[in-house]
């Protein structure tokens, strides 16, 4: 007979599992605590598995999410980009027009000099 360390009942030696690793060769606890406890754990393992897949679709789709943003984001920024050069072409063709006006204006007072002269 032996003591159950789990349900601590006294049962035959035929209802403990053979361990090599045990003094009497047979482990602590009956079959049945011992069935119980690694299904319990085969239990624990799976919903921690099934929360990990959870967690790994959640980060994949706030991952989707971030980047379907971003994608926004760079869309945006084109569009002001292409804004901006529209600007800057404005501006560089508006500068062109003033410099070749000073130009004429810097020609006509030449000229008006030469004629006082
Ligand atoms: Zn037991």
């Amino acid at each position: 007979m032996k003591k159950c360390k789990i349900c601590q009942e006294e049962k035959d030696i035929n209802d403990f599992y053979k361990s090599h690793l045990s003094k009497d060769g047979h482990r602590g606890t009956c079959k049945k605590c011992y069935v119980k406890k690694s299904n319990d754990i085969r239990k624990v393992k799976r919903t921690e598995t099934v929360s990990d897949l959870d967690n790994k679709i959640k980060l994949i789709i706030s991952k989707d999410e971030t980047i379907i943003i971003l994608k926004q984001r760079i869309s945006e920024l084109e569009q002001e980009n292409i804004k901006i050069k529209e600007n800057a072409k404005k501006i560089g063709m508006i500068a062109f027009e003033i410099s070749k006006k000073n130009i004429e204006l810097e020609e006509r007072v030449k000229a008006l000099e030469d004629r006082q002269t």
